[in-house]
């Protein structure tokens, strides 16, 4: 049994095979194809065998979990059958002479793009299936037609290694398939990481050259306390990784405890635990694990899980959404945070030489307003739905601030005058992660209603090193002095000006900060899911704080 070492950045044992991502990163590649129709019968032998897998996957899952999660394999394959879709597709290869490939991904777009726009929340969510059929066929169409090329093998658990994988790819992630994230490079605060965070399961970063694609296929299990793979395991050593995920299921038992208790130390002190999300579908465990309502709504992945610009009420329904599920608990919501690592093709932007220092985040949207309005406008009208507060991220001056709020006024004012509905007293907060917004905090409170301190950012700029660059991990110190006396002087001048602040980057979710954050006078941390009972438990079990906060 041959062990790799990287470096565990999502908790958790899982057992799998894995399997190289690769060929799922791009889309698929246009050609034009003479025999259209062979190529008709390429597709219909892909949909047979479609067809087959899912009628095996039904009976399975009917066997080993019953009816209801077998159901969705049968909705899968009765879509599959149906002549609408499949006629799209080869109506599309008869008239214009595309592949396959192409042909599926175009009919996917179209089909899921008419899901999503319907108003009955079941329809609604049939687009997820649109695109996980869509994959399906488009993996069968990619490995030929050879039986063993692979299909198989992403069935059941799979660990899914790659070089690295961007927010976009992490985002389409099917998880009820991928146990867990295995990469080359990566760091503790890139996407990926916070992703698996999310989600729950286990991630090794930074196993480099160790991770061949000749492990493809290979029984592993990966350690994501420890960073370990270990490949072909015998057993015995099974039994022993059995026992240990068995004693972590039964520590996270014990931490249910915590889950309908509120956030309050022995002394009293409320310090509410919120979770951070990257969309609707990180709903369901926000609330499983007791959230206190939503920190940080990632809005910018709702970009980039698709080909275009998500329309306003698309946007509007993901956060009408997230509102009413947290009914009355307040839900931050980011404005689009894209640039850097988050890229989305249609946005078409330039290739800068330093991404994390360019056109990003609130730059991006003041420059291209008529993006920003949409997504103003969304916000605004879900506003009327519950507790939502807006949050624009990367401020750095006083003038974007007022800009944004600017546009944001004049967006609620359109919606007065056409009679839609919309919450007047939304509250307008930024995120503090670049060291000029901290060290301007003092006149940024008197202009914002709430600040949350980006710390994974903030790090990343306070420090000069890239949080996507693990080689310089070790010059990169979290709690660096510079770092915490930024959060300090953050934490005053919100107290000062009396508005709240949270924390919602990774260093919420660090329990050895939590009785500093208490006695800095934090009134939020957000945290990633998972990490709410376990953020929580520190919380209620604190120790006596400092009589006068640290300034
Ligand atoms: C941060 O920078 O700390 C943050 C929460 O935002 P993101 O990780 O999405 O950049
Ligand atoms: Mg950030």
């Amino acid at each position: 049994m041959e062990i790799l070492r990287g470096e565990g950045v999502s908790s958790g044992i899982a057992f799998g095979i894995i399997h190289f991502s690769g060929k799922e990163r791009s889309h698929a590649e246009k050609r034009i194809v003479e025999d259209w129709q062979g190529e008709t019968v390429r597709y219909e032998k892909a949909r047979e065998k479609a067809t087959g897998e899912l009628e095996k996957l039904y009976a399975q899952t009917l066997e080993k979990l019953g009816e209801e999660n077998a159901q969705l394999f049968e909705i899968h394959r009765m879509m599959l059958e149906d002549p609408d879709f499949s006629g799209c597709i080869t109506e599309m290869i008869r008239k214009e002479h595309v592949n396959a490939e192409c042909a599926v991904e175009a009919a996917a777009h179209r089909f899921s793009d008419l899901f999503s726009s319907m108003e009955d929340e079941y329809m609604q969510g049939r687009a997820a299936d649109v695109k996980d059929i869509s994959h399906r066929l488009l993996r069968i169409l990619e490995n030929g037609s050879d039986e063993t090329a692979g299909p198989e093998k992403q069935q059941g658990a799979v660990i899914l290694a790659g070089d690295d994988f961007t927010p976009s790819e992490t985002a389409q992630l099917d998880t009820t398939h991928v146990c867990a994230l295995l990469t080359q490079e990566g760091s503790r605060n890139s996407h990926t990481a916070i992703f698996a965070r999310t989600m729950g399961i286990p991630a090794v970063i930074g196993l480099g050259e160790l991770l061949q694609p000749q492990l493809e296929g290979m029984d592993c299990i990966a350690d994501g306390f420890t960073g370990e793979v270990l490949l072909s395991p015998t057993a015995e050593t099974k039994a022993a990784y059995l026992e240990k995920q068995q004693k972590e299921l039964e520590h996270r038992h014990g931490l249910e405890a915590y889950r309908n208790r509120e956030s309050i130390t022995k002394e009293g002190r409320r310090l509410p635990v919120c979770a951070n999300i990257g969309g609707p579908r990180d709903l369901a465990a926000a609330l499983k694990n007791g959230a206190e309502g939503v920190g940080l709504f990632r809005s910018e992945f709702l970009y980039l899980e698709r080909p275009d610009f998500p329309s306003e009420e698309e946007q509007f329904r993901a956060y009408r959404e997230a509102a009413s599920a947290m009914e009355g608990k307040r839900v931050v919501i980011r404005t689009l945070d894209i640039g850097a690592d988050k890229q989305a093709e249609y946005f078409h932007l330039p290739k800068e030489e330093n991404p994390a220092l360019g056109m990003r985040a609130i730059r991006l949207c003041l420059t291209r307003p008529e993006i920003f309005r949409t997504q103003l406008r969304a916000l605004c009208r879900a506003s009327a739905f519950g507790k939502i507060a807006v949050m624009f991220p990367m401020i750095t001056s006083l003038d974007e601030l007022r800009r944004a709020k600017a546009l944001t006024q004049n967006i609620q004012k359109e919606l007065a005058a056409e009679h839609i509905p919309f919450d007047e007293k939304m509250e307008l907060g930024i995120m503090i992660e670049t060291p000029a917004a901290a060290i301007i905090s003092d006149l940024l409170a008197k202009e914002a209603d709430f600040f949350s301190i980006g710390t994974n950012d903030l790090i990343q700029y306070t420090l000069a090193a890239d949080r996507q660059n693990r080689s310089i991990s070790s010059f990169c110190d979290p709690h660096h002095e510079a770092v915490m006396r930024l959060i300090r002087l953050t934490c005053k001048h919100a107290r000062e000006n009396k508005i709240w602040v949270g924390v919602c980057g990774e260093l919420a979710a660090d329990p050895s900060l939590t009785t500093e954050f208490l006695s800095l006078g934090i009134d939020e941390l957000s945290v990633a899911p998972p990490s709410i009972l376990p953020i929580r438990a520190a919380v209620c079990e604190s120790g006596p704080l400092p009589l006068q906060p640290p300034t």
